[in-house]
Parts: structure tokens; sequence; C-alpha cells
């Protein structure tokens, strides 16, 4: 599954959407100097800045104080110029993640983390989603997997990952089995699956011998060793597999695609094009 093909297009479709709206800003804040992070900001910055998004990219020192970051939410959530506010996690260990997450304007969230709109995921009501989930089901729908009455495995219950790309393949209509380090059998789950989305961070957790013939795999988990970024996914699943995600080129592309439609979608409701509850 081509994710960069599908990514690069899903960019030309947000910036002619950007162009029609004729404004649409996106500020991205940054704390500390992990490199990790660092790559992340600058790859979501410059992306949104080629499809014409007007990209704040805030940088702040590591040893920032907790109010401090909180009052430039604060002051971005005020901002009429700016649609969409991104806070790049993890932060430091000083600062409380869910004080800052909670701080974000719902209508602004566009990593879609604030418990409004993770509530309303919960609920079958989707706003905001998480990126990488939403580039997850962009991809079945690409390749025309339609996960209804499909088992669906998900490796990983992150609030990131796991758990709202369970949420999204419900709302889908798939039959959903959330896995995680607990769980007793892994290869029996998966092996009963249509559909596996691993999001681990375990690099080659999924075996071919786990894998139904024909089935769909997604390989979200992203590992940086010496060989190079390995994913979830034992390259040999491929043999396996109807359709798999590639690494590099699947998933990631399409985790900042999503991200630019997602700021978009800011745009729309704080424009009541689209509806937003709390408006
Ligand atoms: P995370 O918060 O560390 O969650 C990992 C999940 O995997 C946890 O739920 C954990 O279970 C589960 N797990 C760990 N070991 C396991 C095992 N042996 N068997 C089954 N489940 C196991 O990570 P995340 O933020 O969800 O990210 C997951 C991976 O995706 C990472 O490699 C990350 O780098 C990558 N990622 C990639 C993108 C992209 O754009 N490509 C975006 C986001 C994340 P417990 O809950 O029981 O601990």
């Amino acid at each position: 599954m081509d994710g960069k093909a599908l990514a690069a297009r899903i960019r030309n479709e947000v910036a002619a959407e950007v162009a029609e709206l004729g404004h649409v800003g996106l500020a991205t804040v940054l704390v500390g100097d992990d490199p990790a992070s660092d790559v992340y900001i600058t790859h979501k910055h410059r992306a949104a800045t080629e499809a014409g998004i007007d990209a704040r990219d805030i940088r702040l020192r590591a040893d920032i104080l907790e109010e401090d970051v909180l009052a430039l939410v604060g002051d971005l959530n005020a901002d009429d110029e700016i649609d969409g506010v991104l806070v790049q996690v993890p932060l430091p260990a000083h600062i409380d993640e869910t004080r800052v997450t909670y701080a974000v304007a719902p209508v602004k969230d566009v990593d879609g983390f604030h418990p409004v709109n993770a509530g309303n995921l919960y609920l079958g009501t989707p706003l905001h989603v998480p990126a990488t989930p939403a580039g997850c089901m962009e991809l079945l729908a690409a390749y025309d997997v339609a996960p209804t009455g499909r088992e669906a495995v998900v490796i990983g219950r992150s609030e990131i990952v796991g758990r709202p790309v369970a949420m999204l393949l419900l709302q889908a209509s798939a039959t959903v089995t959330i896995c995680h380090s607990r769980t007793a059998d892994l290869a029996a789950q998966v092996r009963r699956a249509d559909i596996v989305v691993a999001a681990v961070g375990v690099p080659g957790i999924v075996t071919p011998e786990m894998v139904k013939p024909g089935a769909t795999v997604l390989d979200v988990g992203l590992t940086r060793t010496d060989e190079g970024i390995c994913g979830d996914v034992d390259p040999a699943v491929a043999d396996v597999a109807g359709l798999l995600t590639p690494m590099p080129g699947g998933v990631g592309p399409m985790t900042i695609a999503m991200l630019l439609r997602s700021a978009v979608k800011a745009a729309r409701y704080r424009r009541r094009i689209l509806a937003y509850p709390m408006l």
C-alpha cells in the first residue's frame, strides 16, 4: 500500500482547499530539543507551508515553566489567525502533558487528543481525530478494504494510535480486538484478523506465521535501530498478506497528510462551514 503516493494526493487536495478558504493558520509548538521531535515538527511545518497553510513554528526552551506553556496555548486559542494548535509530545518531564492537552481549545485541537475530541470518537461522533489512525482508515479506503463485518485486530492501546484506530474501525463496523503487552496469545488473536494494525514499537513482532493469508496489514510501528528504521511487521509478511504498508513509505507520510487535513477541518469548524458542538 503506497502511503507516499496517497499522501501526496491528499496534500494536493488540501492545498486546493486552503486556497479556496483563503487562509488557514496552524501553530506547532515544540518544547526542548529532542532530535526525533525536531524531525517530526520540521516535516509537519514544511508540509503545511507547502500546502499554503500559514504555519507558525514555535520553539520553546526545554526549561520553560509549565505556566508559560499554558499561557502560550491560551494566547493561541484566542488568536483569530490560528485555526489549529499542535503541541508536540512528549513534553519534558517537568511539564504535565495532561494539563497542556486539556488547555488546547477543542475546536483547534488538530491532534484530536483533547478529551472532548477523544470522547466524541468513543461515542461514535468523531470530530478531530488523531492523524495516524485517520491515515490508517484512509489507506483502507483507498485500497477498497471495507472494514464492515471483518475481523480487525489492533496491537497497541495507546491514546495516540491503538485506541483511536480501534474506535475508527468499530465505527466502520469491523469486529475489533485490541491487543497489548498483557495479551495472553498474541499470535492466536492476530491469526483471526482480516485487518491487522500493528502499533507497538517492537521491530518484527508480527511474523508471517501470525498472519492469515490475504489479510491487510498496516504497520504503524517505527523503531530506529543501527540497521535503520524498522516497523513492527517482519518484511516476510509480504509473502502472506494481501496488502501491506511498507516501512518507510506507508503509514508515516499519511500521518502528516492527515494532520494538514485536520487543520483545514479546524478552519471549517471555526468558520461554521462544519458544525462543531461547542461553537
Ligand atoms: P506506545 O504508547 O508505547 O504504545 C505501545 C503499545 O504496544 C502499548 O499499548 C503496549 O501495551 C503495546 N505493546 C508493547 N509490547 C507489546 C507486546 N510484546 N505485545 C503486544 N503489545 C505490546 O506507542 P504508540 O505511541 O502507540 O506508538 C506505537 C508505535 O508506532 C511506535 O513505534 C511509534 O514510534 C509508532 N508511531 C508511528 C507513527 C507514524 O506516523 N508512522 C505515528 C505514531 C506512532 P501496554 O499498553 O500493555 O503497555
